[in-house]
């Protein structure tokens, strides 16, 4: 009786073994024949190692803190600037009436960015051609809420809904070289440059390999976003999504990374806490109801 049993559990275990096999040996063939962008993933998941970047946690005493009302942050000093470049966008944070964002032409094209992006971008355009020689476009930039809605509707499984795309913000690009778009753009010396430099101009790749369970987006080698510095750089080297950064500064806590405090807060009788003495402070509201502030040390 014993043995009857299991030789029938065995004759159920051997089909579904061979499924199992199969479908791995079906997907290997796939990504190695047509996935140069899986590939490229994979090989730098496992074989690029980044040295990570450590969060120091900084202690303030109460007089080295200044309590600044939000809405005087701006007009108060020109050593503040009011920017959304660590608004988090996503199917679960979604672009609200609060979000203000200041539009401009990128060089004489119709293209609108963020303001707050084009010097930046300006040099990141510029490393990459320096050192690939090759001219990255620009595909895709800000985009209406009217347009997201209609390519939606034109490509629901490729564009998101209305209010949870980063396109909506100017934050974010679609780049491109002659004849390489999309997933082939990381086939090119431009892609890959721009997947491991970009954070050096504060861009992150947005939608990095394998992070889809958490940004709710698969692999996009040629969007990038804009969230600053030193944030690109954190989020690189630490190999992080933007919600994985966001989530990992505990609230009001005051961390020290290469020359930067940043500090992640929820304003409190419409007050933000911001240490004395830091230069070209920049704060961000990260759309989950926090700000985060950025300043550099003297
Ligand atoms: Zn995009």
């Amino acid at each position: 009786m014993k043995t009857q049993e299991k030789t029938s559990r065995f004759r159920l275990r051997k089909p579904i073994i061979f499924l199992i096999i199969t479908a791995f040996i079906g997907l290997t063939l796939y990504t190695i024949n047509f996935r140069n962008d899986w590939m490229f993933g994979l090989m730098d998941t496992l074989f690029h190692e980044r040295e990570g970047v450590l969060l120091e946690v900084l202690e303030y005493h109460s007089q080295d803190i200044e309590s600044i009302p939000l809405d005087e942050l701006s007009s108060l000093s020109t050593n503040v600037k009011t920017t959304n470049s660590l608004s988090l966008i996503n199917r679960k944070h979604r672009i609200d009436d609060d979000l203000d964002f200041n539009l401009v032409n990128f060089r004489d094209t119709s293209l609108l960015v963020d303001e707050n992006i084009i010097d930046d971008l300006e040099n990141l355009l510029h490393d990459v051609k320096q050192n690939t020689d090759e001219k990255v476009y620009i595909a895709s930039t800000y985009r209406s809420a009217e347009d997201q809605e209609r390519i939606h509707k034109e490509n629901p499984r490729i564009a998101v809904p209305v209010n949870t795309s980063e396109h909506q913000t100017g934050l974010a690009l679609d780049l491109y070289v002659s004849k390489k778009a999309q997933r082939e753009f990381i086939d090119t010396d431009a892609g890959k440059w721009i997947h491991h430099n970009s954070w050096k101009h504060g861009f992150i790749i947005r939608y990095p390999f394998l992070k889809r369970y958490i940004t709710g987006i698969g692999y996009e080698p040629w969007h990038i976003r804009y969230v600053g510095k030193p944030h690109a750089e954190i989020i690189y080297k630490n190999r992080w999504t933007l919600e994985e950064y966001i989530y990992s500064l505990e609230e009001d806590v005051y961390y020290a990374v290469n020359g930067y405090v940043i500090s992640r807060q929820c304003p409190r009788n419409g007050e933000l806490d911001i240490p004395k003495g830091l230069e070209d402070i920049e704060i961000s509201p990260d759309n989950t109801g926090f700000y985060i502030i950025t300043g550099k040390m003297e």
